[in-house]
């Protein structure tokens, strides 16, 4: 049997984040271990990158040992010895990560979106993190968050968490607020089965549209928070570069970017819960190919709101034993009929409604499309299996 969603071994992994409120003094251990990830990071980066342009094999290990256990032994780079080693490690865990996904999408060998060349981390950026494993941190009694050098942080727990985390992610924000992201292995009992399927088109008026005919409305709040947003952009363009002022327009910004993430996180966590409940199988189309014709920011807006949503149902899938595939858009679902199968040119983003010439349907544009996903989705799921596929005419 064929089974969606990406699964790990027997549970699932998902992720689980929380508010944290280091005091003054924790925040600066945090900041420099942020720092130390940073130079590390780079380090790894450079060293590989190094060795490619000589031509030399380096291993994990001799990277490892070159930019950690021996950088911390050289004037220049002593000060490594003040933060957890963990978090040095897993920072040239995460250069090596994102050296060989690079590689590898540029050799073919990675599947999807292509994979950019890694990129060196600055001080300048506004998003620094930490990543530890269970040796790094522990999830004290006493609620707390304990973090290897740094102490005990203070934690918003506003959900429990399902189980014993596997690793944490301590991140300081665009806006300045510090947040531990865990992940967490779950094992959920799969939901009983159904028999209905679901295609899912995202579009631009309407969020989402169903192939059973349901309609997800874009919610009213992301328009009024996207123009809070785009006045708190304004402003700041308008303030000086270096100033105080720019400084301050520059948080009023994130914390504008950071209501908008929340209120889209809640609303895309309740509808993906609703379809996975609904639905034995769910196929979306893949956000690289569905770029249409959209203006640059709400192309950005969008994007962000599409790739959560699908995201969510991918992991809500795996954990409830639902089928997740994303389907590659190859054909032109708004030209071809999902009845008949003809295909009839293009037509403007403004025709919401055509009537089939092959065999006198009418369509709704995006309900249409909708069902040309589900026939591609199945097609796609009976192909993984191993069984021959026929595709639409
Ligand atoms: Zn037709």
């Amino acid at each position: 049997m064929c089974v969606g969603g990406r699964l790990y071994g027997a549970g699932v992994q998902l992720r689980y984040r929380y508010r944290v409120y280091p005091t003054p003094g924790q925040q600066d251990m945090l900041v420099r271990s942020f720092g130390c990830a940073r130079v590390v990071f780079n380090d790894a980066l450079r060293a590989r990158q190094d060795a490619y342009a000589a031509g030399v094999r380096l291993s994990d290990t001799a990277v490892q040992k070159q930019v950690v256990t021996e950088a911390k032994r050289t004037p220049a780079r002593v000060w490594l010895g003040e933060v957890s080693s963990v978090v040095l490690v897993q920072a040239c865990q995460d250069a090596r990560r994102a050296y060989r996904n690079w590689f590898e999408s540029l050799s073919g060998k990675r599947k999807g979106r292509r994979v950019g060349a890694p990129r060196f981390r600055s001080r300048k950026d506004t998003r620094q993190s930490i990543r530890l494993t269970r040796n790094g941190f522990s999830v004290r009694d006493n609620r707390t968050l304990y973090i290897a050098k740094v102490g005990e942080l203070k934690v918003a727990w506003s959900r429990e968490l399902p189980s014993e985390p596997s690793s944490v992610t301590v991140i300081k924000d665009s806006a300045g607020r510090y947040f531990a992201s865990f992940v967490v292995e779950t094992t959920d009992e799969p939901m009983p089965e159904l028999d209905s399927e679901v295609g899912i088109d995202l579009g631009l008026t309407t969020f989402a549209v169903l192939s059973d005919g349901k309609v997800i409305e874009s919610p009213k709040f992301f328009r009024r928070a996207e123009r809070k947003l785009r006045k708190a952009q304004q402003n700041l363009s308008r303030k000086e570069k270096g100033s105080n002022n720019r400084a301050k327009a520059r948080i009023k910004v994130a914390r504008a970017h950071a209501r908008v993430a929340d209120a889209r996180s809640e609303w895309a966590h309740t509808q993906s819960t609703m379809i996975i409940r609904e639905n034995q199988a769910v196929f979306v189309e893949d956000l690289c190919v569905a770029g249409l014709a959209r203006t640059r920011l709400a192309k950005s807006v969008h994007d962000a709101g599409w790739a959560m949503f699908t995201r969510l149902l991918e992991e809500k899938a795996a954990r409830y034993g639902r089928t997740f595939v994303k389907v590659d858009r190859w054909f032109p679902s708004s030209q071809l009929c999902s009845v008949c199968g003809v295909r009839d040119g293009r037509k403007p983003l403004s025709v919401r409604v055509w009537t089939c010439l092959g065999c006198g349907v009418v369509h709704d544009r995006d309900l249409n499309a909708a069902r040309n996903i589900l026939a591609a989705g199945r097609a796609e799921r009976r192909n993984a299996c191993g069984e021959t596929v026929s595709l639409p005419a």
